[in-house]
């Protein structure tokens, strides 16, 4: 398995969002419930991960996805009654699913174009 890195910047339909590594300390400091471990902030295109130093990585995986659904769905203003019970389901199963098709994930991230034209054209 790839170690884990923390990704600097995510593009979400071309959108900026900076990724904040947030010490748990500071963010207790900050008021932050000790409990919530990730949050997204549309306004400003911030997604933070809290305490990412006490999480297993497996948990800050899933909290950096869990956030990125959740800038997903402000960025293309999809409506949902409620988006945190559908982000809470649909993060670790897409992970899991992912993680379980490798395959899947090398044909998600080639370049169609190039092997619908060939590469001579
Ligand atoms: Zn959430």
């Amino acid at each position: 398995m790839a170690e884990f890195r923390v990704p600097t910047t995510v593009r979400v339909a071309g959108q900026p969002f900076a990724v904040r590594i947030v010490p748990s300390g500071e963010a207790l400091s900050r008021g932050v419930s000790g409990d919530t471990i990730g949050h997204m902030d549309s306004g400003h295109q911030v997604i933070s991960l809290y305490g990412p130093d006490v999480l297993s990585t497996a948990c800050a995986v899933d909290t950096l996805l869990h956030e990125v659904l959740h800038a997903i769905i402000a960025v293309h203003a999809i409506v949902l009654e409620d988006d945190e019970e559908l982000v809470s389901r649909l993060s670790p199963a897409l992970l899991d699913t992912l993680r379980a098709n490798p395959d899947l994930v090398a044909a998600l991230l080639s370049d169609w174009e190039v092997h619908e034209h060939g590469p001579e054209d």
